[in-house]
């Protein structure tokens, strides 16, 4: 029996691979351009810095953890999002030491015990930045306009900015007594999920989908209410920055983080007429998450946007095309000449031109539609009687010509 691989994983094929390839190098390029330093932490970690740098009671702690033991009785957990890692990373190296702010960012896979579904998997990959060091509404802004800037090299249009100031610990106690006054009596109105969260976090019942628990939310308290005046002023300057920037946004009052590190501004990027749950990434500021992983009081701020649903939407609205081929060389043999051929390959590679050869021992016939299949632009025809004159036959697939050339010069013709 064929062994197939893991639920909610994926093969990306050398054909799938090519548009990941230009997605990341948008990422770096673009990571250079902005002044962000790529991190690469391991992809598993201790159970303990996800339970307290993602925090116990929410869903990906709870419930998505591929969580075990190692051989040594240790709890290690598979990365299930990038924030926490980061910032192990700037406090186990010493980067809170240097100088401020510190600009990372990281590509790469994430592994989640989710319900699989169309564009959702167990791993999936993300891009995320992250700035520690910076209190500044600049540097949020600076996010921000980072992600739109990326969906825009991408060509995807249309992606709908929602943003929010959720504010500090200190307005948001105001919210929460507020909040549990509104929802209280309406308990029995909400989903299971937001009935278990109205004693822990009220917060995040403003945040729900489901439609029971937006009705009895439609008059309920909101952060915007509540901001006391530093972060009104934080905001403020944040959407300036952001206006300044020339990035459009949405005021969305509903838009929560409910962990008590998450500070002031909070944003999402969704596709439109998708749905609420249809958002691409989001991110905001987490003033409190440095200390809450055991480190100085440090404010940060940062992303992550879905690699999967970034590429669906690449291939959707750049309706699915590939980058063409490297123009390919193929070296085709007939007769005694598979030494010769042999060396030309290697001379070929050695100066950097694409090629290939015969591996298959194919006809000189069946060599051509070989390479023709493959997309090659050239093809050197290494044959006995050319190559007692010093010459090879170099045909343009394309133009369907060919011509002798030396066999000094042809490596030579074809690097130009
Ligand atoms: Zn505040
Ligand atoms: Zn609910």
């Amino acid at each position: 029996m064929l062994i197939s691989r893991p639920r909610g994983t994926s093969d990306l094929l050398p054909h799938a691979t090519a548009g990941w390839q230009r997605v990341e190098a948008v990422i770096r390029d673009l990571c250079r351009v902005y002044g962000y330093g790529e991190i690469r932490t391991p992809l598993f970690e201790s159970t303990e810095l996800f339970q307290r740098g993602v925090g116990e009671g929410t869903d990906i702690v709870e419930k998505e953890m591929y969580t075990f033991t190692d051989k040594g009785g240790r709890s290690l957990t598979l990365r299930p999002e990038g924030t926490a890692p980061a910032t192990r990373a700037y406090l186990e190296n010493g980067l809170h030491t240097a100088p401020q702010p510190v600009k990372l960012y990281y590509v790469g896979p994430m592994f989640r015990h989710d319900r699989p579904q169309a564009g959702r998997y167990r791993q999936f990959h993300q891009f995320g930045v992250e700035i520690f060091g910076a209190a500044d509404p600049a540097a949020d802004a600076e996010v921000i306009a980072l992600a739109m800037h990326f969906f825009e090299r991408l060509g995807i249009a249309g992606l709908e900015l929602h943003l929010n100031s959720v504010g500090c610990p200190g307005c948001r106690a105001v919210l929460r007594a507020k909040l549990a006054d509104h929802f209280g009596p309406r308990a029995g109105e909400l989903c299971a999920n937001c009935k278990s969260r109205l004693g822990k976090n009220p917060l995040r019942l403003l945040d729900c989908k489901e439609e029971q628990c937006r009705a009895a939310g439609r008059e309920a308290p909101v952060p915007a209410d509540y901001l006391c005046a530093e972060c009104g002023g934080h905001f403020e300057r944040v959407r300036r920055n952001l206006e300044l920037l020339e990035v459009s946004f949405r005021l969305n009052p509903c838009l929560v983080r409910g962990l008590d590190y998450y500070t002031r501004t909070a944003f999402e990027i969704l596709v439109p007429g998708r749905g609420a749950q249809d958002a691409v990434g989001g991110g905001g500021r987490y003033d409190g998450l440095v200390g809450a992983i055991g480190g100085p009081a440090v404010p940060g701020v940062g992303f992550a946007l879905g690699l999967e649903r970034t590429l669906l939407l690449v291939s959707k609205q750049a309706g699915g095309e590939e980058p063409p081929p490297d123009p390919v060389v193929f070296v085709a043999t007939a007769g005694e000449t598979e030494e010769t051929a042999t060396v030309l390959l290697a001379r070929l590679r050695a100066v950097g031109v694409p090629a290939d050869r015969e591996y298959a021992g194919r006809s000189l016939k069946a060599q051509m539609k070989y390479a023709a299949k493959r997309g090659a632009r050239w093809v050197v025809i290494v044959g006995e009687d050319e190559l007692e004159a010093g010459e090879v036959t170099l045909r343009d697939m394309g133009a369907g010509l060919q011509v002798r050339v030396s066999l000094g010069e042809v490596v030579e013709r074809l690097r130009s």
